[in-house]
């Protein structure tokens, strides 16, 4: 719907696009920073991506230790990237999820 310039100015000034995305554990869409990108790279490693720019299959888990738990007991986190994921990868999971609590 275009109803004049006005009423678009306003909107490119209130909307500003974040892009969502979603947590494999809960299956919530959140903007990415809220989210711990994870990526199985060229390499057919599994990393963190805290640039959100490593090239491969993504998959996204909330900071948070609940879903961090989840992805690994469910495996959900293993099967959005195909490939088992290591236990110094949540290892890490988790340290980035203390760290975020004690920052807020
Ligand atoms: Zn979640």
């Amino acid at each position: 719907m275009r109803k004049g310039k006005k009423n678009r100015r306003v909107v490119n000034l209130k909307k500003r696009k974040i892009p969502l995305r979603r947590c494999v554990s809960c299956g919530e869409s959140k903007p990415k920073k809220e989210l711990i990108r994870l990526v199985r790279n060229t390499n057919d490693e599994i990393e963190i991506d805290m640039t959100g720019k490593v090239n491969g299959r993504g998959a996204y888990v909330c900071r948070k230790t609940e879903c961090i738990e989840l992805a690994g007991k469910s495996k959900k986190l293993s099967k959005s990237l195909e490939k088992e994921v290591p236990e110094e990868i949540f290892q890490e999971l988790f340290n980035l999820a203390q760290t975020n609590k004690e920052e807020e």
